[in-house]
């Protein structure tokens, strides 16, 4: 899709690309405002779905999609045929939300071959996210050829970790001749909502300890000072840290070597911790309001697993605390963090002496947007700040046009 009238600030076409589904957003990045935005699900399945939002309604589509190129024709066409306001914004590049950039993309990229052959190198980091992602840039680049297409990577933000926070105590030379280190995940998330916490509480960023918390499907926390990463809970990959909807979070690695010797194969393992283990492991359900409604209910392992989420998000807030020496803000984000008043209340209920009140009517209020939810008596402050992922890509990706 050209740009019609490349006299306006333009759009930018996000996109998320799994191995079954694509995610898109089309953004202006000035204004922040999403023209459009929808999901291709069950890419290659026989009933493939897109879900499509615009700024006049919704529209849903069934039928088979052949694969992501189907999928991402499927979305210009649809983009196209919006007609007038989405053509008077014009797409003027394409921001590609790539998950592993390992030790070799440290910031937004300009794709190009080489790009696309690194990030399919990095594979073997991110198995379940690399290779889906390399298919997203090959396909979009050959539909949407005259256009930057620019790559933001998950774990860039952290690569700035201190050395101490991103090594594990394991033979230097294993952990040199394969990469592993803690990569972090998350990062654009992380660093979007810290500074919007800054602009919020209308502070220097440099000036800040913050404890980042975004809670969603995925779940990472961070510890960050002055606008920089100290520490954050996912690392080679994003099953490490805190409970998720799917994925266990920490474990003793022993667990790993035991379940390899009773008989389970390294796939079986990775399935069991990436996709049957957190909240759905433990209750059955990954979707925290379905497992809400469970506990309501009585139901006693949906109750162990939500005290099993949030006393992770407690040790996390407190070992992130005494790593900063301090914080001046603990920051909800993601949709449970955004949403949810049980997890803000009781992840950091009876703080009161490390100085963080979460005040009951500010947290139950029925708000959305950034709001603090803190106590005036509160020394710490207790954010409640959305967050905006592919606003944050789509903004790195203008910077090239
Ligand atoms: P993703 O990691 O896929 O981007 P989200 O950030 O959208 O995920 O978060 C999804 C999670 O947020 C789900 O577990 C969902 O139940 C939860 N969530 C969304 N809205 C609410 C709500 N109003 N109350 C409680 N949980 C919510």
């Amino acid at each position: 899709m050209s740009n019609p009238n490349p006299g306006t600030a333009g759009a930018v076409l996000v996109l998320n690309s799994g191995s079954s589904s694509i995610k898109f957003k089309l953004v202006e990045p000035a204004s922040g405002n999403t023209l459009a935005q929808g999901l291709i699900e069950r890419i290659g399945e026989p009933e493939g779905r897109i879900t499509f939002h615009h700024t006049t309604g919704k529209d849903e589509r069934f039928g088979e999609i052949l694969d992501h190129r189907a999928g991402l024709r499927a979305v210009l066409e649809i983009l196209e045929g919006l007609g007038r306001p989405l053509h008077d914004a014009g797409i003027v590049a394409v921001g590609h939300r790539l998950v592993h950039g390992g030790n070799v993309f440290h910031e937004p990229t300009l794709i190009d071959d080489d790009v696309v052959r690194a990030v399919d190198e990095l594979s073997e980091l991110a198995p379940l996210h690399n290779p889906a992602n390399v298919v997203g840039m090959e396909v979009a680049r050959e539909e949407l050829p005259d256009i930057p297409h620019v790559g933001v990577f998950d774990t860039a933000f952290f690569h700035g970790l201190p050395a101490k926070a991103a090594t594990y105590a394991i033979d230097r030379d294993v952990a040199r001749k394969y990469d592993i280190r803690r990569y972090g995940f998350h990062g654009t998330s992380h660093e979007y909502v810290s500074h919007r916490a800054a602009d919020f509480l209308g502070r220097d960023i440099a000036e800040l300890n913050l404890v980042v918390l975004h809670l969603g499907n995925g779940a990472s926390a961070s510890a960050i000072a002055g606008g920089r990463p100290v520490d954050t809970s996912m690392g080679l990959t994003p099953l490490e840290g805190l409970v998720m909807g799917t994925r266990s979070g920490d474990i003793d690695p022993g667990i790993v070597m035991h379940l390899r010797r009773v008989g389970m194969d390294v796939d079986t393992i990775d399935d069991l911790l990436n996709r049957r283990s957190g909240l759905k492991g433990m209750s059955g359900v990954n979707d925290f309001r379905a497992l809400l409604k469970l506990v309501e209910e009585g139901d006693e392992d949906a109750r162990l697993a939500y005290d099993v989420y949030v006393h992770r998000i407690r040790k996390y807030v407190g070992a992130y605390t005494f790593e900063l020496g301090g914080v001046d803000a603990v920051v909800f984000t993601g949709g449970v963090g955004e949403n949810n008043i049980d997890v803000r209340r009781d992840s950091l209920a009876g703080l009161g002496r490390l100085g963080i009140v979460v005040d009951d009517a500010r947290n139950t209020a029925d708000e959305r947007g950034e709001r603090r939810i803190s106590a005036d008596s509160s020394q710490v402050e207790v954010l409640v700040i959305p967050t905006d992922e592919e606003l944050a890509i789509a903004r790195a990706a203008l910077a090239f046009v």
